[in-house]
């Protein structure tokens, strides 16, 4: 029998949650990634609060709506991932998949006086002129109006570099999006062993960079293909993922 949308959403979503811990991209039991259900994009899956990513499961995703506010008083809803990630579904209906991460090396870069991703190889490249980057961290945010500059900056931008804290991508598909945190976490890994050496480095032009990372714009299949070789990797070794 063929699944619904929301349960092949829900197979995605806990299946990255598996993959994310499976490569050590996950912080202790915090973090949180949504996708949205509903063809306004206003209901969407979010994790619960303090469950380990590699142990959740596709029927622990919580289902809430961006529009009712009665969703924060869910005792398993985090403070902070409502009031993020339900203004971006709920301001942002184009979003299907936002992931938040503080993996070590992009937050590290994060940290810098001034974040930013100088085009140095094929792989940061993908990211030239096409991050948001928000220099305005306050300490954990959980009130709507910090959610809803948030969004601000992520509108006409799906990466948003947030200084000091991590970083925050968005995508039309759980594919793409995964394919895309993982990518910057290997572009700011290079960047900064290569920062690391001292040596001076060699930046692609404006003209090179521009047009590698449109050629990443055209192959949205290979994000989705590595995204379905990972979770087919997650649901060999623990089918529990599909319960
Ligand atoms: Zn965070």
């Amino acid at each position: 029998m063929a699944l619904s949308h929301e349960e092949q959403t829900r197979i995605d979503l806990a299946a990255t949650f598996r993959i994310i811990a499976h490569l050590g991209m996950h912080e202790a039991v915090a973090n949180h990634f949504s996708a949205a259900v509903s063809a306004d994009g206003k209901q969407f899956l979010l994790n619960p609060k303090w469950k380990h990513f590699s142990r959740i499961r596709a029927s622990d995703l919580l289902l809430l709506n961006a529009d009712d506010p009665a969703c924060a008083d869910n005792p398993n809803v985090d403070a902070t991932a409502w009031s993020i990630h339900g203004q971006i579904h709920r301001l942002l209906p184009q979003t299907r998949a936002v992931l938040h991460l503080h993996p070590v090396y992009t937050t590290a870069v994060a940290c810098l006086a001034t974040p930013h991703i100088p085009p140095i190889d094929q792989n940061t490249a993908r990211y030239f002129n096409r991050v948001a980057v928000d220099e305005l961290y306050g300490g954990m945010a959980d009130t709507e109006a910090e959610g809803a500059r948030l969004a601000g900056l992520l509108d006409g931008k799906s990466r948003l570099l947030m200084g000091n804290h991590g970083v925050m991508v968005t995508a039309p598909s759980m594919g793409e999006a995964f394919d895309d945190i993982w990518t910057l976490e290997r572009s700011c890994q290079i960047l900064v062993t290569a920062w690391s050496t001292g040596q001076p480095l060699r930046v692609l032009s404006d003209d090179v960079a521009e047009k590698t990372a449109r050629g990443w714009e055209g192959i949205a299949d290979f994000s989705r293909q590595h995204f379905e070789e990972m979770k087919q990797l997650m649901i060999e070794a623990d089918a529990s993922v599909l319960d």
